[in-house]
């Protein structure tokens, strides 16, 4: 019989100094079972060929190494303001990987049991919570919008009590670093300067290697996670994605989205939608994810201060730069974006009124965003309803006009399909396929994957995922974090 291939991790973490993390092992489960296996990213990760009878085994029975051992990592972070010792609860890196490129990545289990840090909590993790970071991960990653990716989902073959009693199931995530804006809280306020010292070396070293020639690479490693942040921000907005969780422990340092738990898409454009049912205040509402940005790198830049300069006075000064240069650029970074939406690429300031009146009308008529960006691309627009309205008839004269006399339709076409995604996993259809899946039918779940492999098609209409929900649907739709 062919030998079963085992794993052989990396562990470059544990180079760190030993409170940055906590051994830990994977629980062991009665029935683990493989649900859903993401064969590309195997291959894309230089993983081994693992059938799929195999693959509970090499992920949930790690061998013993010599380079080192699974472990949990230690942080902090600001939960809706206020400041926490936290560390991986319910998850546990089993190692590093280094892709076909080159690059090395976490390969993470979420839901495989206590660790060291897990306080009150089971360490465990709900199947229709876990396949649900699986799908959006994955749309994220589709969506060309940098995301931890998901490698399986298995069945544990438990029960994990939450407000019921639910099937449990572990993820397989993979990220290039799970550092987080809260790993250097937790060093500047738990830890020594060396400590801060080892870890931005760590992190420039792993994430950011080309800032290590710089002059002052402690500040240029908070310029450049500021800019990918931004960035980053940048695109959820692009496609009406609501993180919900932006906590510091939920911000990483490679800028990569991650925490999939109380996530949701926007429908009808408003500012001020939430869906997560802990965001009483709407903290986290979709318009409000940019200030909550700054206020995150401020965190950041707070974190750094011992090591931007010996001279304390000094390092304030530079953080105090930094951040005050957040505004202008997110302002640079957006509308160039909202002008991508509207079909112009490098467009001018005096362009940038459209895309505001435009979000404007969509908010006043209760209007689609995905959809509506979706029929401006198609050169659909008088089709939607409320585009008859005078209001609306005129904007969209004065858009023509600013487009026909600079781009022209069909550049702008161009630029708007890669921007404007005809379809996004809309709460409705996930809970629907999510609920089917929980109760062991994968079939709506799978043809979900399909469908958002390819959100840029815009050349087959949808008639499954692309109607916004029912009113009662999104009047009661919420999203439970932890579960
Ligand atoms: P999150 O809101 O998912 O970012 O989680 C915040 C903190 O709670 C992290 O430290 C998690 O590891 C921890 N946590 C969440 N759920 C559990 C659980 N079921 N058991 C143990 N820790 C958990
Ligand atoms: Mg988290």
């Amino acid at each position: 019989m062919p030998k079963k291939p085992t794993p052989s991790w990396e562990y470059s973490y544990l180079t760190l100094p030993a409170h940055f993390y906590a051994a830990a092992m994977p629980f062991s489960f009665p029935a683990p079972q493989l649900v859903l296996q993401n064969n590309t990213l195997f291959q894309a990760l230089n993983l081994p060929q693992v059938n799929a009878e195999d693959v509970t085994a090499f992920f949930l029975n790690p061998p013993v190494q010599q380079k080192g051992h699974p472990f949990a990592q230690a942080y902090a972070g600001h939960q809706f303001g206020g400041f926490t010792k936290l560390g991986d609860g319910r998850a546990i890196v089993l190692g590093e990987q280094v892709a076909a490129n080159g690059q090395r990545f976490d390969i993470q289990l979420k839901g495989a049991g206590k660790t060291m840090y897990s306080r009150g909590g089971d360490g465990k993790a709900t199947l229709k919570s876990m396949l649900r970071e699986y799908l959006i991960s994955e749309a994220m990653q589709a969506l060309n919008i940098p995301t931890s990716r998901s490698l399986a989902v298995m069945s544990t073959g438990e029960l994990v009590p939450r407000e019921k009693m639910h099937l449990g199931a572990v993820l397989v995530r993979v990220m290039k670093s799970h550092i987080r804006v809260g790993t250097f809280e937790y060093a500047r306020h738990f830890g020594t300067t060396a400590d801060l010292n080892a870890l931005a070396d760590y992190t420039i070293n792993r994430l950011y290697p080309h800032i290590s020639q710089h002059e002052n690479t402690r500040l240029s490693l908070l310029t450049t996670v500021m800019n990918a942040q931004i960035d980053l921000v940048v695109n959820w907005m692009r496609v009406g994605f609501i993180h919900g969780v932006m906590n510091t422990d939920n911000v990483a340092i490679s800028a990569e989205t991650f925490d999939y738990g109380p996530c949701a898409f926007m429908n009808a454009y408003h500012p001020h939608t939430v869906f997560s049912s802990i965001d009483t205040q709407g903290r986290y509402a979709f318009g409000n994810q940019p200030k909550i940005a700054k206020w995150n790198v401020a965190r950041f830049a707070e974190a750094l201060l011992p090591i931007l300069h010996t001279n304390p006075q000094q390092a304030l000064l530079l953080a105090q730069q930094t951040i005050d240069g957040f505004d202008a650029l997110w302002k640079e970074k957006y509308n160039a974006m909202m002008l991508r939406k509207l079909g112009i690429q490098n467009g001018e300031d005096s362009q940038v009124s459209l895309a505001h009146s435009l979000l404007h009308l969509m908010q006043k008529h209760q209007m689609d965003y995905t959809n509506t960006f979706l029929a401006l691309t198609k050169n659909t627009l008088s089709n939607v309803e409320p585009t008859n309205s005078p209001e609306f008839k005129a904007w969209h004269s004065d858009y023509k006009g600013v487009i026909d006399a600079t781009v022209g339709a069909e550049q702008a076409a161009l630029v708007m399909a890669q921007t404007n995604p005809a379809i996004i996993p809309r709460n409705h259809v996930v809970e629907e396929a999510l609920d089917a899946a929980a109760d062991g039918n994968l079939g709506l779940l799978n043809k979900l994957l399909e469908l958002l492999k390819t959100p840029y098609n815009h050349h087959d209409s949808l008639t499954y995922c692309g109607a916004p929900p029912s009113a009662s649907f999104e009047a009661e739709y919420a999203t439970f974090c932890g579960t």
